[in-house]
């Protein structure tokens, strides 16, 4: 492919070649790697504030890559929803995940289970059929299961999106707005959606001990979410602090590292929740 350019030009069109190129390697390995069994499930529970209890978990991907290690998913879901491969790869984590809730269930632990949906798959005419198949697969309690969706996603199409979840919804599943506060959108279009609660988005939980304006996000986004007939989880929950503060709000769910980090799934029956109290 003949290029024009000047010297300056050619250095980084040559890395930009070589990043292409790592890109598309990657985008060929994660092909193979799912069904090569190199994908893992990992889950991270989810605690009530009103209560203390574990009120379920959710279900996030790691990519065991045999020469890279362990891959992120901002290392690979991205590249997955740009190249087709997002609909096999939510395939997987949904049979995993409902797989596990079924060992799960086998022992006697009932365990309600979150998968995140992106933007792709919520266009897919088949989502609904595909999310019908895993269920009769597992024998899942569509109550039991929970899928969630980025703001920024529903925002992409608003009516498309409002006819999936619609169709979710009417499966018995609870609907949950992902990374919220971050996709621009207002509150009341979302009410809109047959949605059941709300994510604080991670960056405004870390921010809002030492940040008022951040604060003030959390705190409005709690009021307005309860005053919308909806609940609120807050995701990166991270230090005593951050749980005081937003159990003083009357945040209904935490989520994050003061809880647990996410854990491999075959090993999360082990774990057990201690509570908040500083070691
Ligand atoms: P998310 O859905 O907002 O998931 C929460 C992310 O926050 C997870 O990152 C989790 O490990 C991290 N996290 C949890 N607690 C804390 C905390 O206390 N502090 C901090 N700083 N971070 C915490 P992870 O696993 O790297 O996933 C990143 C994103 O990748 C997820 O964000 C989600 O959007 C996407 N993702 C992960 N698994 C899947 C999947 O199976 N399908 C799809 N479509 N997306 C996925
Ligand atoms: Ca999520
Ligand atoms: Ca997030
Ligand atoms: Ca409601």
């Amino acid at each position: 492919q003949a290029r024009h350019q000047g010297h300056g030009h050619a250095i980084y069109t040559g890395g930009r070649d070589r990043e292409c190129a790592q890109r598309l390697a990657l985008i060929g390995d994660l092909h193979r790697a799912i069904d090569q069994g190199q994908m893992r499930l990992y889950c991270q529970p989810k605690v009530r504030f009103s209560n203390g209890a574990v009120c379920g978990v959710e279900a996030l991907v790691r990519w065991e890559h045999p020469q890279r290690g362990t891959l992120w998913p901002s290392d690979f879901i991205g590249l997955a929803e740009h190249s087709g491969l997002i609909s096999p790869l939510t395939d997987w984590v949904m049979q995993a995940a409902f797989r596990q809730s079924y060992v799960w269930r086998e022992s006697g632990l009932i365990m309600p289970v979150a998968v995140n949906l992106s933007a792709r798959d919520l266009r897919d005419p088949k989502l609904i059929e595909r999310v019908r198949n895993h269920f009769a697969t597992w024998g899942v309690d569509p109550e039991s299961v929970q899928f969630e969706l980025t703001e920024s996603a529903l925002m992409q199409d608003p009516q498309g999106s409002y006819d999936s979840l619609r169709r979710l919804k009417d499966l018995g599943s609870d609907l949950f707005i992902d990374d919220f506060g971050t996709g621009y959108s207002s509150l009341a279009y979302l009410q809109k959606l047959p949605v059941d609660a709300i994510k604080i988005d991670k960056s405004f939980v870390e921010d809002m001990l030492s940040n008022s304006d951040s604060a003030v996000i959390v705190r409005s986004t709690i009021d307005l979410a309860h005053d919308l007939d909806l609940e609120v989880v807050a995701e990166g929950v991270e230090n005593r602090a951050g749980w005081e503060h937003l159990s003083a709000q009357g945040c209904d769910v935490a989520q994050g590292y003061i809880i647990s980090e996410p854990l491999l799934a075959e090993s999360f029956a082990k774990w057990k929740w201690v509570g908040t109290a500083d070691p």
